[in-house]
């Protein structure tokens, strides 16, 4: 089954995503509004940034009770402090209100996995981060280097070749630590691939394109999913998304890499369209460090 290409894209989009003066709706098009929000604002969508927050890693409601309702379209100190935590990872202003940079960023296509796993108050006191690889929280890894992947029915035959060359790529990376084949079965493979839109049955749904783009699960999980919603191609297309770039990136998720704060790394968690990118020397180490290669 080939991906839905339905969506007109607007050559006139803005590199980091933005439609400008157009009216179609855009995924993440509640932040625009809330642009200039600030801490003791309350304003409809507040809520939506609290979820996007949460979704990503900066907001944990579930482990701290003394943090405002969901519900809430308030903008509280909880938020500030997760507001700041986001832009000190994405090297912005630590402002803590919803800056014009902030929202460019926060409406950038992105992976689905988040880039923190335990919300920290003092994060963005740790103004000196150095910009790095970080691994996945419980640093899972693979106890085996012979890994076998395979690709689920509806997966377009014509982009296996695309994963077929990101597998290439990190197995050169790993001077030869790992390989990767194709399994005989699906079913049977370690790493399973495939192509699925929204609400696809493991806890993260997919909702249309221009969000989040594909996810996977850390070791020994081995899922990887791309949004069958979203525009993909192979190469560097204005408007669409390279299969390649997104199998690199998500492939260093299925080897138990978190994302970077290095913006040229393949694991840095944003990809605008019509770009391809490749492995980064900070990739590279991360996966040497964490291997012991
Ligand atoms: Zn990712
Ligand atoms: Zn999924």
């Amino acid at each position: 089954m080939l991906p839905v290409l339905s969506r007109v894209h607007d050559p006139h989009l803005r590199p980091n995503g933005l439609s400008g003066n157009n009216t179609k709706p855009s995924p993440f098009g509640f932040l625009k509004a809330m642009q200039g929000c600030r801490k003791g604002d309350t304003e409809k969508g507040i809520r939506d940034l609290k979820l996007y927050l949460a979704r990503f890693g900066y907001l944990n409601y579930q482990k701290n009770p003394n943090v405002t309702d969901l519900e809430e379209d308030h903008f509280d100190e909880e938020l500030e402090v997760a507001i700041k935590s986001y832009q000190v990872f994405y090297h912005l202003n630590a402002t803590g209100t919803l800056d014009g940079p902030t929202v460019s960023q926060m409406a950038m296509p992105r992976c689905g996995c988040p880039d923190k796993v335990t919300h920290k108050h003092t994060d963005h006191n740790s103004l000196h981060t150095v910009s790095h690889y970080q691994f996945l929280p419980g640093t899972p890894k693979w106890t085996r280097s012979q890994l076998t992947y395979g690709f689920g029915p509806s997966f377009p035959a014509q982009f296996m070749p695309a994963v077929d060359r990101a597998f290439g790529k990190w197995a050169t990376a790993s001077s030869g630590y790992f390989t990767f084949s194709r399994a005989g079965s699906y079913e049977g493979a370690d790493l399973k691939i495939s192509f699925e839109r929204g609400d696809h049955g493991d806890g993260y749904p997919f909702n249309g394109s221009g969000e989040v783009l594909a996810h996977a699960f850390p070791p020994p999980d081995g899922r990887f999913h791309y949004d069958a919603d979203e525009n993909w191609v192979i190469g560097a297309v204005q408007g669409a998304f390279d299969v390649e770039t997104l199998a690199l990136h998500e492939i260093g998720h299925l080897l138990g890499l978190g994302h970077s704060q290095f913006q040229d790394a393949i694991m840095w968690s944003t990809l605008a369209s019509g770009v391809t990118k490749g492995l980064s020397p900070d990739d590279i180490q991360g996966l040497d460090t964490l291997y012991g290669i």
